[in-house]
């Protein structure tokens, strides 16, 4: 299923335009080799042929993965009517449908799912280290770069937030992220079919949201 074409794009850093081979879509089930390049950038990454400097390019891509039953539409933009119509029915059998905006949140979804986690409780357990670091004034919010998902191991989320150079990591029980999934259901419903954007502002707008109305 995998897809490549030729598209012309903008250096970031001298401005010259050159042709470059992108993918539209990624089945990581038919090519592990693609799937293992998404994981390390190396299938966004591009050298300008002008200055020579090394970029990545985020280019709309479609990558779903039948094994773990998911499929990620990395946009901006919300899916075009076609891969709703083909995904609808993959929905119906359980798979997952979602949006990431950036190659970072792409990397970390196909984690999340290849670990057989809910993204949701994952988005959970990141912000409740998030706040765990802001309360015990481990750092400001704002010298944190980013919050990540790591892995799973027996039951335990390991989540690491970063400041630059330092670094940080939470280890959180996926009982407790599930019990406070449960308490709150209401809260925490996505509407799958729709390909939602479960990320970080995401999970943030939840509790604004909650805070808004109190
Ligand atoms: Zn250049």
């Amino acid at each position: 299923m995998g897809q490549s074409r030729k598209t012309v794009c903008v250096c970031p850093y001298c401005g010259r335009q050159f042709e470059i081979d992108v993918w539209d879509s990624v089945n990581a089930a038919a090519d592990p080799h693609e799937r293992d390049r998404v994981m390390s950038g190396d299938l966004f990454r591009h050298s300008c042929p002008h200055c020579k400097t090394d970029f990545l390019f985020r280019n709309d891509l479609v990558y779903m993965d039948p094994r773990f039953r998911f499929v990620i539409w990395l946009s901006e933009k919300d899916p075009m009517d076609q891969l709703v119509q083909y995904t609808r029915p993959l929905a119906k059998q359980g798979w997952k449908l979602r949006r990431c905006n950036t190659i970072a949140e792409l990397i970390e979804k196909i984690q999340i799912f290849e670990d057989r986690m809910d993204d949701v409780a994952v988005e959970l357990a990141k912000y409740d280290s998030f706040i765990e670091f802001i309360d015990n004034k481990k750092g400001k919010p704002e010298d944190i770069t980013s919050v990540e998902y790591q892995r799973t191991d027996n039951g335990v989320m390991k989540i690491n937030i970063r400041m630059d150079d330092k670094g940080m990591s939470f280890l959180i029980p996926t009982g407790m992220i599930e019990e406070e999934l449960e308490e709150d259901a209401a809260r925490f419903e996505v509407n799958n079919e729709e390909f939602p954007c479960i990320n970080g502002d995401w999970m943030i707008s939840l509790f604004k949201e909650a805070d808004g109305k109190a």
